[in-house]
């Protein structure tokens, strides 16, 4: 029995004119029901009936899937910038979004967390040091040079800082579109929202003493360029980690295709590396990366280098195709058939992102291998068995310049 029905007046009223309140409740569903069946007895009626009309709601057109990521201004101050491509700015990238973050020589993101994302990046340029905490009480320092990566499993608190001399540019990447928006947790601004005599008690300082951090976040600050050797940790007891933070994506061995490379690092590889995969894709003039889909991941793009064009394809005769340049963000939904042209004289080099640590490409090229000629001559009706024949039968990946 729910509460509603325990309320004694209205029982009272209803039990009074002999119904009770299932009865009512049947009458009603009854007498609606009797107005939709007489509408459909109506629509019937006027139509012959081997025309029933039918309708399909014409399919939605393909959402957007380029974002100029390096030509917003998002967040500039005196330590470095950050330009951001998340949920807000790229509707359709709901399970990944990207920052290119630089810092100055000495530069620091100051100490932060991420309640609501993953965190991976690559160096793009210089150098930084970074260290973490993890769950465990175990802390990481690790410095990171161009072609370096790293993860850091949501929620685990990191700090990064430019080595120098010059400034360091690396992309973030994580495996949440939404991750900014009140995502974010940075030490300055939780001090400076706690009250003094808490903080003093906590830290070891007198209340007075607060006056002088920060009084809000800082984000990005600038520096002074550390030690070039590692330095120690406050607490020398400390344990580093399990698990190791840093891949070097650029030192492991590439697979090596007819039209370019693939450099991958995912869970298998790497780990902590539990929600995310990363691709370094270099295809050489004139490459295509051939047709295929992931079945269960999103695919994040990342322009470093060169120029190529998409098509993607979404089911119901939609297609959608963009061109890319330096900067760039590509966005491909799970599921879509897409393939990569290279464009222009330059090798092409992207970092991509998958929302899983494992894996997953089904080739058109091989589902076509995995079927019988007698069953492709009738999904294709006309074509001759010469010219099955003459199709693929196994993967490529990426296919070198037209002969
Ligand atoms: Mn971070
Ligand atoms: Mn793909």
């Amino acid at each position: 029995m729910s509460d509603e029905s325990k309320d004694p007046k209205q029982e009272l009223t209803i039990e009074s004119q002999g119904w009770t309140r299932r009865k009512i409740f049947d009458a009603a569903a009854l007498t609606s029901l009797g107005v939709a069946a007489t509408a459909l007895t109506m629509e019937r009626a006027s139509a012959a009936p081997q025309e029933e009309k039918h309708e399909p709601k014409p399919p939605e057109p393909l959402e957007d899937f380029k974002y100029d990521l390096e030509k917003q201004t998002h967040w500039v101050g005196p330590g470095g910038s950050a330009k951001e491509a998340t949920a807000e700015e790229f509707p359709v990238s709901q399970s990944i979004a990207g920052v290119s973050m630089r810092l100055e020589a000495g530069g620091i993101r100051e100490l932060h967390w991420h309640s609501l994302a993953a965190e991976w990046a690559y160096m793009l340029e210089g150098r930084c040091r970074a260290t973490v905490i993890t769950p465990e009480g175990q802390a990481d320092i690790a410095d990171f040079g161009v072609g370096d990566t790293w993860y850091f499993p949501r929620g685990h608190g990191h700090i990064l800082q430019n080595l120098g001399p010059g400034p360091c540019h690396f992309l973030l990447v994580f495996d949440n579109g939404h991750f900014s928006e009140f995502g974010t947790f940075s030490v300055t601004d939780w001090i400076a929202n706690t009250p003094p005599d808490v903080l003093s008690r906590n830290l070891g300082l007198p209340a007075t003493a607060f006056a002088q951090f920060p009084k809000k976040e800082l984000y990005i600050g600038p520096g002074n360029v550390p030690p070039q050797t590692m330095e120690a940790l406050r607490n020398v007891d400390i344990e580093p980690g399990q698990s190791n933070h840093k891949y070097r994506l650029d030192h492991t061995p590439a697979r090596t295709y007819p039209g370019g490379t693939e450099h991958m690092v995912s869970s298998v590889e790497f780990p902590i590396q539990t929600t995310l995969t990363a691709v370094k894709m270099t295809l050489q003039p004139g490459a295509l990366r051939e047709m295929h889909w992931h079945p269960h991941a999103d695919e994040w793009q990342y322009y470093v280098k060169g120029r190529s064009r998409i098509r993607i394809f979404g089911s119901h005769g939609r297609v959608k195709t963009e061109e890319f340049a330096p900067g760039q963000v590509a966005f491909i939904k799970q599921g879509y058939g897409h393939y990569v042209e290279q464009l222009g004289d330059e090798p092409t080099e992207i970092l991509i992102l998958f929302n899983s640590g494992v894996y997953q490409e089904i080739s058109l090229s091989n589902w076509l291998g995995g079927n019988p000629v007698s069953m492709l001559q009738t999904n294709f009706p006309g074509i001759s068995r010469a010219m099955i024949d003459q199709l693929p039968k196994k993967e490529v990946g990426i296919i070198g310049k037209k002969a």
